[in-house]
């Protein structure tokens, strides 16, 4: 059987037929349109779907099921998208208008808990009892599957890992409204923020050159600078690391994974990233004599959402 994905975002909606063991068959986008009205949205999402399971050459008797995710605040036992930031969707019945235009079963999830649900068939381990997925982005996200189930808490907002406290009270202010959540601290916002005032403080240093050299600040400049030997990248990436695995240490600590991956776009950065990692969370965690979480590179990058979605089915 195959799968179909989508995932809705504030500019594009992303859909794709997907495989039991995580591949995508095909793929394709459409604008959101996201002012407008969500039956309309939806209609054309059933549109999209239609259109790549002819391009496939399947049939809908192929197709398991449908999975929508969704940013935001995500009721998938209702198939509601209750709230999301960038969308004007308000407890939109969006599962139940979906269905009008396919005869499925259709499952919907937060974004991040889809890329989770990805990442967890992608890693092809059976019978994980936990595991965990961290993606470092704009902000912070993450999702647990537990005994092969998707958890998300009894009302949908569970594994909000990026509000955890890192320093409660502390100076910097969180899109939540409170202070010193992790994400403040581990995005890759939080590393291009701490990356320009490095800059500003040393203005004709590595990172001043190769941010020019860009044309703008990203999560690059400072990691290149810290391969490159430079202190003040080594400096920036290392305090910025201690972060991530600060918090990574207190999921471990929390959940004790089997595995726990890290995605988002800055985890092409593999080993520079992922060792230092490693070795906090070996130094920090609370286990000790028994087996210990292996903590990894995500695998499915950019498609992690749309692939999760498709397999939220297989996650219920
Ligand atoms: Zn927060």
């Amino acid at each position: 059987m195959y799968y179909i994905g989508i995932d809705i975002g504030g500019t594009n909606i992303k859909a794709g037929i997907v495989t039991e063991d995580a591949k995508v068959l095909i793929k394709d986008k459409i604008r959101t349109g996201a002012e407008r009205d969500y039956t309309e949205i939806v209609a054309d999402m059933a549109e999209l779907c239609n259109r790549l399971v002819e391009q496939s050459n399947l049939s809908w008797d192929d197709i398991d099921s449908v999975g929508i995710g969704s940013p935001g605040i995500v009721d998938g036992k209702n198939g509601v998208i209750v709230f999301a930031g960038n969308l004007s969707f308000r407890n939109a019945p969006i599962g139940a208008e979906l269905k009008k235009h396919i005869n499925k079963p259709v499952y919907m999830g937060n974004d991040a808990n889809c890329a989770a649900v990805g990442e967890y068939i992608a890693a092809g381990k059976k019978d994980m009892e936990c595991y965990v997925f961290v993606t470092l982005g704009t902000g912070v996200g993450g999702g647990a599957v537990i005994n092969g189930k998707l958890f998300a808490g009894f009302n949908n907002v569970g594994m909000e890992v990026g509000h955890i406290a890192m320093h409660p009270g502390g100076s910097r202010v969180c899109t939540c409204g409170r202070r010193g959540c992790w994400e403040t601290y581990a995005s890759v916002t939080a590393l291009v923020a701490a990356t320009k005032k490095s800059i500003a403080a040393h203005p004709d240093g590595m990172m001043a050159k190769l941010a020019e050299e860009n044309g703008k600040v990203d999560g690059r400049i400072a990691f290149n600078a810290a391969r490159a030997g430079d202190e003040e990248g080594m400096a920036v990436v290392n305090t910025w690391i201690e972060n991530v695995a600060g918090g990574i240490v207190d999921l471990v600590n929390l959940l004790a994974p089997e595995q726990l991956s890290i995605g988002g776009a800055i985890s092409n950065e593999g080993d520079f990233l992922l060792e230092p990692i490693r070795k906090i969370v070996k130094r920090d965690q609370f286990a000790r004599n028994v087996p210990e979480t292996e903590v990894v590179i995500a695998s499915l990058g950019n498609d992690a959402g749309l692939i999760g979605a498709a397999l939220l089915g297989k996650a219920q």
